[in-house]
């Protein structure tokens, strides 16, 4: 884990240590709460066209929501990597490395098929 997602994750001990709050924090409702983050985000989207979203990028008050939702969904997943011992940093990398293996530039450049239909 690079250091700072490990600072970033002591960060965050610190605030739920400081609140007593290990206790609600299964694995079960850092994965639901991560998802109602997810669908926060996604809410930001809903009925605008992909310009319309786009163009919203320069709207302070739209901007300042879509960075709070998206560090939301980072914040669950850092304390659900804690949780399960996941090393996210090493997890992304590897992550990359397999898709790059499934999807080579030379057949997926271009397009958005999936692996299995290369
Ligand atoms: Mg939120």
């Amino acid at each position: 884990m690079t250091s700072s997602l490990q600072d970033l994750t002591q960060r965050l001990n610190e605030f739920r240590d400081e609140r007593d709050w290990t206790q609600f924090h299964t694995l079960k409702n850092l994965l639901i709460s991560l998802n109602l983050e997810a669908a926060e985000l996604l809410e930001l989207s809903q009925w605008k066209t992909d310009e319309e979203l786009e163009a919203l990028l320069d709207d302070p008050t739209f901007h300042k929501n879509l960075t709070e939702e998206a560090a939301d969904v980072m914040l669950y997943l850092l304390m659900i990597s804690e949780k399960a011992g996941i090393d996210l940093d090493k997890a992304a990398r590897d992550k990359i490395a397999i898709n790059a293996a499934k999807y080579p530039a030379e057949k997926s450049h271009g397009n958005a098929r999936k692996y299995t239909e290369l």
